[in-house]
């Protein structure tokens, strides 16, 4: 009985962000981001310097790009990443 109970609440990695319960696609996208691979990730200062354009960027809402709707802080996380905009702010 306990074992099925924990079985309904494992999270499907193959979910959609509306399938999972609230806050958890934020903890999973932070996960993701601590967890990259150092010879992908961003150095701690490059993605600090990348957020704080975003930041100051018109096409930011919500913690998402306008321009190519991905979530700014995972984007940022990959050190190959450019920022979408055709001026490529970082
Ligand atoms: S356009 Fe570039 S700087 Fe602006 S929010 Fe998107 S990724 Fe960030």
């Amino acid at each position: 009985m306990e074992e099925a109970s924990k079985q309904n609440q494992r999270i499907c990695k193959k979910c959609l962000l509306r399938d999972m319960p609230e806050g958890e696609y934020f903890h999973n996208m932070y996960d993701y981001i601590a967890h990259l691979d150092p010879e992908v990730k961003t150095d701690s200062e490059e993605y600090e310097a990348r957020l704080a354009v975003c930041k100051a960027c018109d096409r930011l809402m919500n913690g998402m790009c306008k321009v190519c709707g991905c979530f700014v802080e995972m984007r940022a996380a990959v050190k190959k990443n450019k920022c979408p905009a055709p001026e490529h702010y970082w």
